[in-house]
């Protein structure tokens, strides 16, 4: 437990010597300096006894609070920034940016890393020899050209980003002896070029929420035409029966023989959620590096692990929980379920092995994240030049302007 104490209530702790057990004297000197969120008193009594007061206990040199604190700030998918916010109008003594991303490099990056591969083999060890696994993928492309396993600059543009991380993952599946049956995405011709060609043993599936955006869509464009108009008032019903259609249909292909490529029902809602647990992880407009990107694409897939499948929560009397939210979508309320609160034990699990980790000394080479030879050769933006040298560029351009 951790609690937060004002610098004026902290000095009625030191007004009598703790140097020495039977001295109690009066204090005459005292002095307050601050590592980070450490603070370390120091005084002197009349009888010239000096002790010194920390409050935070020390892990091999380091406090644990600036420790804890910083990796608090990634595991619960903040960033600094945010944190630093905060702390400075709260006037919250802490560290430098430097002494963040010094922590965050040397131990948090090891630590989700080597947790996410032990929750990985184990998921993975229980699909092996599983021959009839259904599939769901989605890729994220982010504005500074990375998504979590492929760096834009590893591949000629964002749409082979995608193509590029699903083939990794499915090796990597395949590696593992999992045997994948179905696969559901998005609309993506790269993608159902590449399933043909290369994986022709999975049945590709479109997922049913991009199916169905996308029926809408071409509707709407057709009734824009005035030889089909009338079918403007249709539209949403139709989407309504497709859904209506999917779900009824407990993937029986021969029902929905009438919607053309779109046989089983395969909707990736759930991965819809872990994009959204991403999103706070891995906001879009902050440029992470790679490494960055990756541990905090871990955390959004440990969170989604720990949350995924909750039930609807009920009330005292066991009644089920719903809430209306305005769909934009659709401008109108919609009634949506109540789920059980989320948990976050895997955050409490992180710091725990931060803590071992720290204690022992035990960091390695292997527990850090490696960064694919081509990411790390093309950062896509060029060599940055030394500060001093781009300023006197700058002035010596404005001075011929002038
Ligand atoms: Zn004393």
């Amino acid at each position: 437990m951790k609690y937060v104490v004002f610098n004026s209530q902290l000095k009625q702790l030191f007004n009598k010597c703790l140097g020495d057990n039977q001295c109690a004297a009066p204090v005459v000197e005292l002095d307050y300096r601050h590592k980070g969120s450490l603070v370390i008193v120091n005084g002197t009594c009349l009888h010239n006894h000096h002790f010194e007061w920390r409050s935070q206990p020390l892990s091999n040199k380091m406090a644990i609070g600036n420790l804890l604190l910083a990796a608090s700030i990634l595991y619960s998918g903040n960033t600094y920034t945010t944190a630093a916010e905060i702390f400075d109008t709260f006037k919250l003594k802490f560290f430098s940016e430097n002494d963040f991303y010094y922590i965050q490099r040397k131990y948090l990056l090891p630590v989700v890393n080597s947790m996410w591969n032990s929750q990985q083999q184990q998921l993975l060890s229980e699909y092996e020899g599983n021959t009839d696994l259904i599939v769901a993928g989605d890729g994220r492309s982010d504005s500074p050209g990375h998504s979590a396993v492929v760096k834009v600059t590893e591949v000629n543009n964002s749409y082979s980003m995608e193509k590029e991380g699903l083939i990794r993952c499915l090796n990597q599946l395949e590696e593992a002896h999992v045997t994948v049956t179905t696969l559901a995405t998005d609309r993506h011709p790269q993608i159902s070029k590449l399933m043909k060609d290369e994986y022709s043993t999975i049945s590709h599936q479109y997922d049913v929420w991009h199916m169905s955006k996308s029926i809408k869509k071409k509707l709407a464009a057709a009734a824009k035409r005035r030889e089909c108009a009338e079918l403007q008032p249709w539209i949403k019903s139709i989407g309504n029966h497709f859904w209506w259609c999917s779900d009824s249909c407990n993937g029986d292909a021969i029902e929905l023989k009438c919607w053309e490529n779109y046989q089983v029902y395969c909707h990736t809602g759930d991965l819809e959620v872990f994009h959204n647990v991403l999103l706070k992880n891995v906001p879009k407009r902050i440029a992470f590096r790679y490494e960055g990107t990756v541990a905090r694409t871990l955390l959004a897939a440990l969170d989604n692990n720990t949350n995924v499948g909750r039930k609807q929560a009920t009330t005292i009397s066991g009644e089920k929980r719903w809430k209306l939210q305005w769909s934009k979508a659709s401008h109108q309320f919609v009634v949506k379920k109540i789920n059980d609160p989320k948990e976050f034990t895997f955050r409490t699990d992180l710091l725990n092995a931060t803590l071992d980790m720290h204690k022992s000394g035990s960091e390695t080479e292997q527990s850090a994240i490696k960064i694919p030879v081509l990411a790390r050769n093309s950062t896509g933006r060029g060599e940055k030049p030394f500060k001093t040298e781009a300023i006197e560029g700058l002035i010596s351009r404005l001075g011929k302007n002038e």
